[in-house]
């Protein structure tokens, strides 16, 4: 299954829930980084996770997958 490729696709996405249990959300992004940034923003809004250690990070990077 082939979608045209449009320019500003999002391309990495990542399931909240296979950090945090039970949380629905997905994020998505262009970019590993910017899936990063959202998944911190939304940690942080949804879950009152203020800062990701290093270890959490490490486990949303290896959690994003190609969208
Ligand atoms: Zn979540």
């Amino acid at each position: 299954m082939n979608e045209d490729s449009k320019e500003g696709e999002m391309a990495k996405e990542l399931r909240c829930g296979e950090i945090i249990d039970g949380c629905e959300k997905v994020i998505r992004g262009e970019t590993e980084e910017e899936v990063m940034t959202r998944g911190a923003q939304h940690a942080r809004e949804a879950h009152g996770v203020e800062e990701m250690d290093e270890r959490t990070a490490e486990k949303v990077r290896s959690a994003i997958r190609e969208a």
